[in-house]
């Protein structure tokens, strides 16, 4: 790992998705720092691996739904790396119920998750991006965003949000070089994932025109290209094999 590496932030990387980004961007020689939020040992697992490919993650744990968390966090990493090259907000939660059965607490508790909590960690890394001149921002949203689904209009309406949060933080901060897209994955077995399989395998497989899932390591490989290419911001990139 050279000195001046790139540092890159990735929320929820103990696990699923956020490990696959985080063993991508240690393959690529970045600076990690890993966040969590409550699976302290998967958490330690993800910083051994990236630890073997040369990187040297620093683990921090953090609820992103809670602004002060957030706050600390970025500056835990600053101590330790001094900058924040890429952002990537992965962190996120479901609570499935149909609207009609949802509670106020499962649909506020997904909102400050995936939308409240990729706003505090964009706005407070964005302070830190346009000191430096460049960043890039990297938001996972879901396909469910575009589509709406039955079962999850808290998680659809969050994943919506971030959409516009994205479109939104491109055109304010693009002046000062800081680069904020959006991707939306296909569908993956990850304890998420593993949730809806087992209802929904059949009509999932249907949907998807290559009659298989998208691969995750194919995806992080994606979102690190993304992060990559300085003259792409404002875009949603829709990472998978159904047709919208
Ligand atoms: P997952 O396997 O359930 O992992 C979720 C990750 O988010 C874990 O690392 C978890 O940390 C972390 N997390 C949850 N709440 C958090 C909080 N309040 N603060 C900080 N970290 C928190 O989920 P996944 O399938 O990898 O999904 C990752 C992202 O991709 C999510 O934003 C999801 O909406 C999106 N996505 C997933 C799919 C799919 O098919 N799986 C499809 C489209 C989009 P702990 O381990 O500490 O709990």
């Amino acid at each position: 790992m050279m000195i001046d590496a790139p540092v890159a932030l990735i929320t929820g990387a103990s696990r699923g998705i956020g490990k696959e980004i985080a063993l991508a961007f240690a393959r690529d020689g970045f600076r990690l720092a890993l966040n969590y939020h409550l699976n302290e040992a998967k958490a330690r697992e993800v910083e051994k691996q990236t630890t073997q490919l040369g990187g040297k993650p620093l683990v921090v744990k953090a609820d992103v739904g809670d602004s002060q968390q957030v706050q600390d966090m970025i500056q835990k990493v600053m101590k330790q790396w001094g900058r924040i090259d890429v952002l990537v907000n992965n962190a996120g939660i479901t609570r499935d119920r149909t609207i009609l059965k949802m509670t106020d607490a499962e649909w506020n508790e997904v909102l400050q998750t995936n939308l409240s909590g990729s706003f505090w960690c964009l706005r407070d890394c964005s302070k830190i991006m346009v000191e430096q001149k460049e960043g890039a921002i990297l938001n996972i949203s879901s396909i469910v965003a575009m589509r709406g689904s039955i079962g999850n209009a808290n998680y659809a309406a969050a994943k919506a949000g971030v959409i516009a949060l994205t479109k939104s933080a491109a055109k304010e901060l693009g002046r000062f070089n800081v680069r904020v897209n959006a991707i939306l994955p296909g569908f993956h077995l990850t304890d998420m994932g593993r949730e809806v399989w087992g209802k929904y395998e059949e009509r999932i497989r249907s949907e998807h025109t290559l009659e298989r899932l998208t691969d995750i390591r194919e995806l992080a490989q994606f979102v690190l290209f993304i992060a990559k290419q300085k003259s792409a911001s404002g875009q949603v990139y829709n990472f998978e094999s159904r047709v919208i």
